[in-house]
């Protein structure tokens, strides 16, 4: 220890973090201290080159008895990416990409890439991972929660083909973790990794991929639902090259599907016959289709600094059948005088092939993510009243579409047997709790 901090806080640092820690007397400090949902103000933010930097800024945390809290893009809904007077691990500077193995299509990435940076720098492998739909949210937060993504159908989640982990553990011991060497590390941190360790770095299976087919449709959308359900019955159907994800959007009581689909193939033939049902859900106006590159889907020029930008309110739910219910109760919390974002995302095809057990996120049979946001003034009233008639059709949650998250939300991400094995290697892995994003106690 011996670079002296000007923050009262913080009277020493570690050697190797000289240069690394931002105090708010830092020019660099104001850049570093909110997530894109939330406004911070942390004692310091840490930015680690390597695990060794991760494991002494987990010292320094233990030491100087501030809470920690852990940042890969700054994405998360929760805000758990930055906190008042507490210590801020960013991991930005760990942004390695590497192809390790053309043949095996194995490729390293590091936890504070963002998922745009990835996209570049597998293309020209011809190469490609499913991550989520925007390209400034970082790897960490999706390799570590799930990674519903432009591909899903066609790939499945990111998790799903995660490899091995390198993680940082709460007492700063690093560990490579793959099937072999500690499968409960690998098994947790796939689906419920912020509670187990700091990740650092993950070797992902990617796929082959170089051009989508690409459109927008818009459908006019009935109070009944009909629309949405027949939407439903097509991608119950659809090829698995098919993916789409549907925003409604309100004007009085009129209401409309905003419909982005995207197909895993550069054959024109192939993407015209997966789209084509599509056009059947009822009165559809369509875009031209596009054959684009994977990477105009997460483009460089979504990343940006936050800053606090959106503070709004999300919670999410799963479905299994878009029954007439389900899909009437979509339609008229869409089109509540206080209206709230609704954004379905399909699921299905390669998202059903692994075993609830194989990885911590148990969700393989549903076939809908319905995400619901609402916006400043009253973003959290606004969207529990949006919520409740919603809540009752959904069949468990994904974590990372959760901006207040609370015993029930935990327990609706971990269902059954995955909560208790979740629980059990936090505690485990994290005896003090140093991480942990939320429930169990
Ligand atoms: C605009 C927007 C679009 C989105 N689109 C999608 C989408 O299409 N598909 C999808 O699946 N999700 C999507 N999400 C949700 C996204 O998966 C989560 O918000 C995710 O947590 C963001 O990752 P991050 O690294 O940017 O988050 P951060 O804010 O950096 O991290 C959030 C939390 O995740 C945990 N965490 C992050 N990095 C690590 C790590 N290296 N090791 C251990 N724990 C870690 C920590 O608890 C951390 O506090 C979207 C979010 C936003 C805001």
């Amino acid at each position: 220890m011996n670079a002296t901090l000007s923050n009262a806080t913080l009277s020493t640092v570690p050697a190797e973090l000289a240069g690394k820690v931002v105090t708010p007397d830092d020019r660099r400090y104001r850049p570093l201290r909110s997530t894109y949902t939330t406004v911070g103000r942390p004692a310091a933010v840490v930015l680690p080159e390597s695990a060794g930097d991760v494991a002494a800024a987990l010292r320094l945390a233990r030491e100087t008895g501030l809470r920690v809290a852990v940042r890969s893009g700054g994405h998360g809904l929760s805000g758990s990416g930055t906190n008042d007077g507490g210590l801020v691990i960013d991991l930005s500077a760990l942004h390695r990409i590497d192809v390790l193995d053309r043949g095996s299509r194995l490729v390293r990435v590091e936890a504070g890439a963002r998922w745009a940076q990835v996209a570049q720098a597998l293309a020209p492998h011809g190469l490609a991972i499913s991550s989520g739909d925007h390209g400034n949210v970082g790897v960490g937060g999706i390799a570590t929660g799930g990674g519903v993504g432009w591909l899903v159908r066609r790939y499945g989640l990111t998790i799903d083909h995660i490899r091995a982990v390198e993680v940082v553990l709460p007492d700063g011991t690093a560990v490579r973790a793959d099937a072999e060497t500690d499968p409960d590390l690998l098994w947790v941190m796939r689906g419920a990794g912020a509670g187990a360790g700091i990740a650092v770095a993950f070797e992902i299976e990617a796929m082959e991929l170089r051009d989508v087919g690409h459109t927008q449709l818009v459908a006019a959308v009935d109070p009944a639902g009909q629309t949405l359900r027949r939407w439903a019955d097509v991608m119950a159907q659809a090829p698995r090259e098919l993916s789409t994800a549907v925003m409604l959007s309100s004007q009085g009581t009129t209401t409309a599907a905003f419909i982005t689909a995207v197909v895993a193939s550069d054959s024109p033939s192939v993407i015209r016959d997966a789209l084509e049902p599509l056009l059947g859900i009822g009165d559809v106006r369509a875009q031209q289709t596009h054959i684009v590159p994977y990477t105009e889907l997460v483009p460089p020029h979504h990343l940006h600094t936050n800053s606090g930008q959106m503070p709004a309110s999300t919670t999410n739910g799963l479905l299994t059948d878009m029954t007439p219910d389900a899909a009437r109760a979509l339609v008229t919390a869409a089109a509540a005088p206080d209206p709230v974002l609704i954004q379905l995302r399909s699921l299905g095809g390669a998202t059903h092939a692994p075993a609830p057990s194989a990885t911590a996120f148990a969700h393989r049979h549903q076939n809908t993510l319905v995400v619901a946001t609402a916006f400043p003034p009253d973003a959290p009233a606004t969207l529990a009243a949006a919520w409740r008639p919603l809540a009752p059709h959904t069949d468990g949650a994904y974590v990372n579409f959760e901006s207040a998250p609370d015993e029930a939300t935990f327990t609706r991400a971990y269902p059954g047997p995955t909560r208790t094995r979740v629980t059990d290697l936090w505690k485990r892995y994290d005896p003090d709790g140093v991480l942990r994003p939320g429930p169990p106690a």
